[in-house]
Protein backbone atom coordinates (compact mmCIF):
# COMPACT_ATOMS: atom_id res chain seq x y z
CA UNK A 1 0.00 0.00 0.00
CA UNK A 2 1.44 3.26 -0.95
CA UNK A 3 1.94 6.33 0.74
CA UNK A 4 -0.85 8.25 -0.41
CA UNK A 5 -3.11 5.30 -0.10
CA UNK A 6 -2.31 5.27 3.65
CA UNK A 7 -3.18 8.70 4.40
CA UNK A 8 -6.99 7.94 3.14
CA UNK A 9 -8.16 7.91 6.28
CA UNK A 10 -6.10 10.98 7.68
CA UNK A 11 -7.64 13.41 4.73
CA UNK A 12 -11.26 12.02 5.46
CA UNK A 13 -10.99 13.25 8.64
CA UNK A 14 -10.06 16.71 7.73
CA UNK A 15 -11.56 19.37 6.09
CA UNK A 16 -8.26 21.30 4.26
CA UNK A 17 -9.98 24.25 3.68
CA UNK A 18 -10.29 25.00 7.47
CA UNK A 19 -7.47 23.33 8.90
CA UNK A 20 -3.95 24.23 8.18
CA UNK A 21 -2.77 20.73 8.67
CA UNK A 22 -0.91 19.62 5.57
CA UNK A 23 -2.33 17.58 3.13
CA UNK A 24 0.73 15.03 2.55
CA UNK A 25 3.77 14.42 0.20
CA UNK A 26 6.37 11.94 -1.15
CA UNK A 27 9.30 10.73 0.82
CA UNK A 28 12.99 12.04 0.35
CA UNK A 29 14.69 8.69 -0.95
CA UNK A 30 17.49 7.72 1.36
CA UNK A 31 17.22 10.17 4.07
CA UNK A 32 17.06 9.00 8.02
CA UNK A 33 13.62 8.42 9.15
CA UNK A 34 12.31 11.27 11.69
CA UNK A 35 10.22 11.09 14.27
CA UNK A 36 8.51 13.59 16.03
CA UNK A 37 6.34 14.36 19.36
CA UNK A 38 3.79 16.88 19.33
CA UNK A 39 1.76 18.10 22.78
CA UNK A 40 -1.45 18.46 21.54
CA UNK A 41 -4.46 20.02 23.90
CA UNK A 42 -7.61 18.68 22.33
CA UNK A 43 -10.45 17.16 24.53
CA UNK A 44 -8.30 14.95 26.54
CA UNK A 45 -4.59 16.75 26.91
CA UNK A 46 -2.08 14.17 25.46
CA UNK A 47 1.47 13.20 23.20
CA UNK A 48 1.24 12.31 19.93
CA UNK A 49 4.15 9.84 18.82
CA UNK A 50 4.94 9.66 15.24
CA UNK A 51 8.39 7.71 13.50
CA UNK A 52 8.10 7.86 9.64
CA UNK A 53 8.12 4.78 7.99
CA UNK A 54 8.70 5.11 3.96
CA UNK A 55 6.37 7.82 3.27
CA UNK A 56 3.99 8.39 6.22
CA UNK A 57 4.34 8.82 10.04
CA UNK A 58 3.03 6.12 12.06
CA UNK A 59 1.34 7.85 14.79
CA UNK A 60 0.54 6.68 18.29
CA UNK A 61 -1.66 9.03 20.76
CA UNK A 62 0.21 8.79 24.33
CA UNK A 63 -1.89 9.98 27.21
CA UNK A 64 1.02 10.75 29.24
CA UNK A 65 3.43 11.21 27.75
CA UNK A 66 6.84 9.26 26.30
CA UNK A 67 9.42 8.71 29.46
CA UNK A 68 12.91 8.31 29.50
CA UNK A 69 12.45 5.88 32.83
CA UNK A 70 13.03 2.52 32.09
CA UNK A 71 10.54 2.09 34.87
CA UNK A 72 7.41 3.66 33.08
CA UNK A 73 5.37 1.60 30.52
CA UNK A 74 3.51 4.54 28.42
CA UNK A 75 0.23 3.25 27.03
CA UNK A 76 -0.10 3.97 23.26
CA UNK A 77 -3.03 3.90 21.15
CA UNK A 78 -2.14 3.78 17.56
CA UNK A 79 -3.95 6.80 15.69
CA UNK A 80 -4.60 7.15 11.62
CA UNK A 81 -1.01 7.20 9.30
CA UNK A 82 0.09 11.36 9.01
CA UNK A 83 1.70 12.87 5.97
CA UNK A 84 5.55 13.58 6.72
CA UNK A 85 5.21 17.26 7.22
CA UNK A 86 3.01 16.95 10.07
CA UNK A 87 6.81 16.48 11.68
CA UNK A 88 6.47 20.11 11.35
CA UNK A 89 2.77 20.99 12.21
CA UNK A 90 2.41 23.27 15.47
CA UNK A 91 -0.65 26.04 15.49
CA UNK A 92 -4.47 25.56 15.95
CA UNK A 93 -6.43 23.15 14.89
CA UNK A 94 -10.18 25.05 14.70
CA UNK A 95 -12.55 24.26 17.04
CA UNK A 96 -15.02 21.93 15.45
CA UNK A 97 -12.59 20.43 13.59
CA UNK A 98 -11.36 16.86 13.78
CA UNK A 99 -8.30 17.25 16.81
CA UNK A 100 -9.42 20.73 17.36
CA UNK A 101 -6.97 22.32 19.99
CA UNK A 102 -3.39 23.44 20.09
CA UNK A 103 -0.46 21.60 18.95
CA UNK A 104 3.36 21.87 19.76
CA UNK A 105 6.24 20.33 18.18
CA UNK A 106 7.94 18.71 21.73
CA UNK A 107 10.68 16.96 20.25
CA UNK A 108 11.43 15.59 17.06
CA UNK A 109 14.81 14.44 15.39
CA UNK A 110 15.89 10.93 13.57
CA UNK A 111 15.41 7.51 14.43
CA UNK A 112 17.38 4.31 14.06
CA UNK A 113 15.60 1.26 13.37
CA UNK A 114 16.87 -1.50 15.50
CA UNK A 115 14.58 -4.34 14.96
CA UNK A 116 16.13 -8.44 14.78
CA UNK A 117 14.38 -11.32 14.38
CA UNK A 118 14.84 -14.32 17.37
CA UNK A 119 18.57 -15.15 15.26
CA UNK A 120 19.71 -12.07 16.09
CA UNK A 121 19.36 -10.63 12.18
CA UNK A 122 17.81 -7.10 11.12
CA UNK A 123 13.90 -7.19 10.22
CA UNK A 124 12.46 -4.48 7.84
CA UNK A 125 11.07 -1.75 10.53
CA UNK A 126 7.67 -1.59 9.10
CA UNK A 127 7.40 -5.40 9.13
CA UNK A 128 8.20 -5.57 13.02
CA UNK A 129 5.68 -2.73 13.63
CA UNK A 130 3.10 -5.31 11.53
CA UNK A 131 4.42 -7.54 14.11
CA UNK A 132 3.62 -5.50 17.25
CA UNK A 133 7.61 -5.25 18.16
CA UNK A 134 10.18 -2.53 16.78
CA UNK A 135 12.83 -1.51 18.74
CA UNK A 136 15.10 1.84 17.73
CA UNK A 137 17.20 4.69 19.31
CA UNK A 138 16.08 8.19 18.94
CA UNK A 139 18.13 11.28 18.21
CA UNK A 140 15.86 14.16 19.06
CA UNK A 141 17.01 17.24 21.09
CA UNK A 142 14.71 15.80 24.01
CA UNK A 143 14.66 12.54 23.69
CA UNK A 144 17.75 10.05 23.34
CA UNK A 145 18.63 6.31 23.73
CA UNK A 146 16.64 3.22 22.76
CA UNK A 147 12.69 2.61 23.03
CA UNK A 148 10.70 -0.23 21.96
CA UNK A 149 7.47 -0.58 21.20
CA UNK A 150 5.52 -3.42 21.98
CA UNK A 151 1.63 -4.22 20.87
CA UNK A 152 -0.41 -5.86 23.96
CA UNK A 153 -3.94 -6.00 22.34
CA UNK A 154 -5.29 -6.14 18.96
CA UNK A 155 -8.53 -5.62 17.52
CA UNK A 156 -10.43 -2.88 18.30
CA UNK A 157 -8.42 -1.34 20.87
CA UNK A 158 -5.40 -2.05 19.93
CA UNK A 159 -3.06 -0.92 22.48
CA UNK A 160 0.74 -0.68 22.52
CA UNK A 161 3.30 0.29 25.43
CA UNK A 162 6.02 2.47 24.84
CA UNK A 163 9.45 1.70 26.82
CA UNK A 164 12.87 3.57 27.42
CA UNK A 165 15.48 0.01 27.26
CA UNK A 166 17.31 0.36 30.06
CA UNK A 167 21.00 1.59 29.31
CA UNK A 168 22.19 5.37 29.94
CA UNK A 169 19.98 5.87 32.94
CA UNK A 170 22.32 9.28 34.04
CA UNK A 171 19.95 12.01 33.70
CA UNK A 172 16.44 10.35 34.15
CA UNK A 173 13.86 13.32 33.23
CA UNK A 174 10.99 11.32 33.22
CA UNK A 175 7.91 13.43 31.36
CA UNK A 176 7.38 17.22 31.46
CA UNK A 177 4.64 19.19 32.32
CA UNK A 178 3.10 19.33 29.14
CA UNK A 179 1.48 23.05 30.01
CA UNK A 180 4.84 24.07 30.38
CA UNK A 181 6.85 22.11 28.10
CA UNK A 182 8.33 24.23 25.31
CA UNK A 183 8.26 23.48 21.42
CA UNK A 184 11.54 21.94 20.15
CA UNK A 185 10.70 24.27 17.19
CA UNK A 186 9.91 27.55 18.45
CA UNK A 187 10.63 27.36 22.13
CA UNK A 188 6.89 28.36 22.65
CA UNK A 189 4.62 26.94 25.15
CA UNK A 190 0.61 25.43 24.54
CA UNK A 191 -0.51 28.71 25.67
CA UNK A 192 1.90 30.98 23.41
CA UNK A 193 0.68 28.97 20.45
CA UNK A 194 -2.93 29.33 21.24
CA UNK A 195 -2.48 33.07 21.85
CA UNK A 196 -0.68 33.34 18.60
CA UNK A 197 -2.20 31.35 16.23
CA UNK A 198 -6.00 31.13 17.29
CA UNK A 199 -6.05 35.03 17.10
CA UNK A 200 -5.85 35.12 13.16
MN1 LIG B 1 -3.56 14.08 18.83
Amino acid sequence: MGGQERLRDYRGKRDFGRTKEPEGRAAAPGSEPRFVVQIHDASTLHFDFRLQVDDVLKSWSIPKGPSDDPKDKRLAVPTEDHPLEYEEFEGVIPRGEYGGGTVIVWDHGTYQPLSHDREGRPVDFGTSLDHGHARFRLRGSKLHGEYALTRFREGLDESWLLVKVSGSTARIQGTPDPRRARSARSGRTLAQVADGDGQE
